[in-house]
């Protein structure tokens, strides 16, 4: 009945060979005989035909149990071609059984082209924020160009707007069976039914408006709520706005990338905002008022007297307000700038003279230190050069 090598032989292993070892045995014939190494060499194709039909039998466990029991026929007339070619072997299946346990790479992409619904695209806006925007939140009308369904037939691409009637080709599938030559020989796939071009439906009189696809691109305006607090590159969605699936999957989403210009007086880090206030030697030695900027306005601020230049000032609660916690804030930190005068006329020189003239040791602890440190810099040279 059968005048077909059996299978263990054809690639080589014992009858209680495990899984591996039909991978390692199938790949190991695969590499040997692929066409595309053996062109044009009728005897060599034959062997791969050979060894791909005894790995799809040997590697299917059910086909395997049937073919342990009753041999070459037992896989007659049970879905199994028996031809001579082992088609059943999904081209992405086998790169991931094979190439991926075995560490074999390069075959680039996938090749079976499944349909079906599909959920729709994913799109992306980018929102350029001010920066009291971003802190304090707003609304914004947005403009987006997108496809979606068509208005005029629905979405089915008929031209009284009805459900188009099944495909006859692919029966609603969207998918035909193919054959696709690949380095293992023929390799059966799935393709895109070329009746339907995958909708599975068929269209006879198609919508003028979207020509039978369905979809038209249409411009869109979408409000949209920005919480106080958003920051840079975070990202807002609207669940849904994205571009429609096919045959009745759900939309997808549109994703907005938020993005703050920066400000003249303010920085940010997280919920904590930033800013330096330049001050006088004197607001800063006598302790005086000065005027901060916070995102929420001006503040009058008393100094401590001595504060000095780079002191940072901490506001608490004037930061950048937490997402969706209304009264939670960050810090607001400012740094002083101290600011030496210039320009100084006689009359300002000579008090300033005065003034130097009455400071003594109390008034500069710092500049105490340093003095110190020099005399014992050269005291210690001194007792060096001796
Ligand atoms: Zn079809
Ligand atoms: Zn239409």
């Amino acid at each position: 009945m059968s005048n077909k090598r059996d299978y263990y032989e054809v690639l080589g292993i014992p009858k209680d060979a495990d899984e591996n070892q039909i991978k390692k045995a199938f790949w190991k014939l695969a590499k040997k005989y692929h066409p595309d190494v053996n062109k044009d060499d009728s005897e060599a194709e034959a062997k791969f035909k050979e060894a791909n039909e005894a790995y799809e039998v040997l590697s299917d466990k059910e086909k395997r149990q049937r073919y342990d029991q009753f041999g070459h026929a037992g896989l007659e007339g049970n879905g199994f071609s028996g031809q001579g070619f082992g088609f059943d072997i999904d081209l992405e299946d086998l790169f991931s059984s094979i190439f991926g346990d075995l560490g074999f790479g390069g075959f680039g992409g996938r090749t079976s082209n499944r349909q079906g619904p599909i959920p729709g695209a994913n799109l992306r806006y980018r929102m350029n924020l001010d920066f009291m925007e971003a802190a304090f939140g707003t609304e914004r009308e947005i403009k987006i160009r997108k496809e979606d369904l068509c208005t005029t037939c629905n979405g089915h691409g008929t031209a009284d707007g009805s459900e188009p009637p099944i495909c006859e080709t692919c029966n609603g599938a969207g998918q035909v069976m193919g054959v696709q030559r690949t380095v293992f020989g023929q390799v059966r796939t799935n393709q895109t039914c070329p009746s339907c071009q995958g909708s599975g439906r068929t269209i006879v009189d198609h919508c003028t408006k979207c020509k039978g696809s369905g979809r038209t691109m249409v411009n869109k305006r979408l409000n949209v709520t920005v919480p106080a607090g958003i920051n840079e590159r975070e990202m807002l969605t609207l669940s849904g706005e994205g571009e429609p699936g096919t045959q009745g999957a759900p939309y997808g989403d549109l994703y907005i990338e938020i993005h703050i210009k920066p400000h003249s007086v303010f920085s940010r880090q997280g919920n904590t905002t930033f800013s330096v206030v330049p001050i006088t030697f004197a607001q800063a030695a006598l302790g005086l008022e000065i005027i901060i900027p916070t995102i929420d306005g001006n503040e009058s601020y008393k100094l401590k007297s001595g504060t000095q230049p780079g002191d940072v000032i901490t506001l608490s609660n004037k930061g950048i307000p937490y997402i969706n916690r209304p009264n939670m804030r960050g810090d607001h930190k400012v740094k002083v700038e101290l600011e030496v005068p210039q320009n100084l006329n006689k009359e300002q020189s000579e008090l300033l003279e005065k003034f130097e003239a009455s400071m003594n040791a109390d008034n500069y602890e710092k500049r105490n230190g340093f003095l110190d440190k020099l005399k014992n810099l050269f005291k210690d040279s001194k007792d060096s050069t001796k």
